[in-house]
């Protein structure tokens, strides 16, 4: 056992959506029933939105798929619903655990010190964030990384954010500073470069492809990114064949309104259809999320390459952990509700449960992995509470304390069981692991 291991709790207690006639025959309207409100009419909507865009592409192309749909919504350059605002925490439209507690972010920090002392503390040591939002997550990984002379005598930072306006957001959180102008080099790998408040490198890029495959350690952390990812969508028609469903638009009833997008279902078999859904699919339901897929697939390799882990966190399903898995899961929130997915495309986040099972399946067999585990598994074995307690021993503001408890019983109850952990290792280090897996995956079952 490595000597952080032992020691883990102590450690954690120390720190601180005019068609005309024809045109709609051709598909027949499908309701997603889950997770919809009623849609209401989008007259007020302003003129040349993202809705208007994707009209227009209906009208060009025909009804698109629900992953290009949630790529434009998402990520469309300006107008995509993450690259225009700050769309987290209570004022904005959806909060995270790094937002809610210190604490998820301190853990964290433990299980990677802890996993790099494994590897023999192999340096330089790198963090790399895909999708950090705020930044918040990092702040406190780092903050417990600073305070061990080893990391950070050789620690680095690169942060994967297709948002320019959230680099913006991360660079004045972590650093202090905000860059009025992106400095981008001739061939458009790095966006920017900084030095992180506790004194840290820091680098910025667009995706996974540009940050460089560096030599040591390196620490791959993905916390809610892969439910952002698009998904492809099939349903089984009345014959009981697959079919994909897209997003078409409805020509409205009065000159004065505005068309209106609805889904249909493919009237045959369509190119994701015929790659993606497996002989073994059972349900009426079937959802994919190929760039997900790409994601695990590269990073695996980036850890065969040299070492390192990545840990992954986030809401999906698992046979392993659950006999009624719900397959229809596409959803979008404002505000912290639940909103029409097809509504006001831009202005809601769109998202969609994970298929760890899928994951497992692509990473495994070049891999070692782990999981998945409930993040509430994974929170008490790196000791969320012996950290809770020591937090609110040194608190002497009773609204402060009170804030402390609850969010720790919000990232461990709910969301405890709602998100599922997983981490992976390269293929040849599985010999590490032998009577010791992972910190925090510990009391787990795992094979
Ligand atoms: N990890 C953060 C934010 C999760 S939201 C937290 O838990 O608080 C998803 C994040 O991934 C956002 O920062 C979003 O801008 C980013 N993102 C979405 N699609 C992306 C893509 N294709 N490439 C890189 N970042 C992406």
């Amino acid at each position: 056992m490595s000597s952080i291991l032992t020691k883990l709790p102590a450690i954690s207690a120390q720190l601180k959506l005019s068609r005309n006639v024809i045109r709609s025959s051709l598909y027949n309207q499908v309701q997603l029933t889950n997770y919809t409100t009623t849609q209401t009419n989008t007259n007020v909507i302003k003129k040349h939105t993202l809705k208007d865009q994707i009209v227009q592409k209906i009208k060009i192309g025909g009804p698109i798929t629900i992953y290009d749909y949630m790529k434009i919504v998402l990520t469309a350059p300006n107008s995509g619903f993450y690259m225009k605002q700050d769309v987290f925490g209570s004022k904005g439209h959806f909060t995270t655990s790094p937002e809610i507690s210190q604490i998820f972010g301190e853990l964290i920090g433990v299980f990677l010190l802890n996993e790099w002392s494994r590897f023999s503390e192999t340096k330089p040591l790198k963090i790399v964030e895909i999708g950090p939002g705020r930044g918040t997550l990092i702040d406190d990984i780092t903050r417990v990384f600073s305070q061990f002379s080893k990391a950070r005598s050789c620690l680095s930072i690169s942060l994967v954010e297709i948002s320019p306006f959230l680099r913006q957001v991360q660079e004045q959180n972590l650093c202090g500073t905000t860059s009025v102008l992106e400095q981008e080099d001739s061939n458009k790998l790095n966006v920017h470069s900084s030095m992180t408040k506790l004194g840290f490198p820091i680098s910025w890029y667009r995706d996974l492809d540009s940050v460089p495959e560096t030599s040591g350690f390196t620490c791959y952390i993905a916390h809610e990114f892969l439910d952002a990812l698009p998904i492809h969508k099939f349903r089984r028609n009345e014959k009981g064949e697959w079919r994909e469903i897209l997003v078409d638009y409805e020509t409205p009833s009065s000159p004065n309104d505005k068309e209106t997008l609805r889904y249909v279902l493919s009237r045959n078999e369509t190119p994701a259809s015929k790659t993606y859904i497996p002989p073994s699919a059972k349900d009426s339901d079937y959802e994919v999320c190929p760039d997900a897929g790409v994601f695990i697939e590269k990073i695996v390799q980036r850890l065969n390459n040299n070492s390192g882990v990545l840990l992954g966190i986030d809401y999906g399903y698992s046979e392993k952990l659950q006999q009624n898995i719900n397959r229809d899961t596409f959803r979008a929130f404002r505000e912290h509700a639940l909103w029409h997915p097809l509504e006001k495309p831009g202005r809601a986040d769109l998202t969609a449960d994970v298929n760890f099972d899928w994951i497992r399946q692509i990473a495994e067999a070049d891999s070692t992995w782990f999981g998945p585990i409930t993040q509430q598994t994974f929170l008490n074995s790196l000791g969320v509470q012996i950290r809770l307690q020591k937090l609110l021993q040194n608190c002497q503001d009773a609204n402060e304390a009170e804030k402390l408890k609850s969010g720790v019983k919000m990232i461990t109850e709910e969301m405890g069981q709602r998100f599922k952990v997983f981490s992976i290792f390269p293929q040849e280090s599985k010999h590490l692991f032998r009577n010791n897996p992972p910190a925090g995956f510990l009391e787990a079952e795992n094979k």
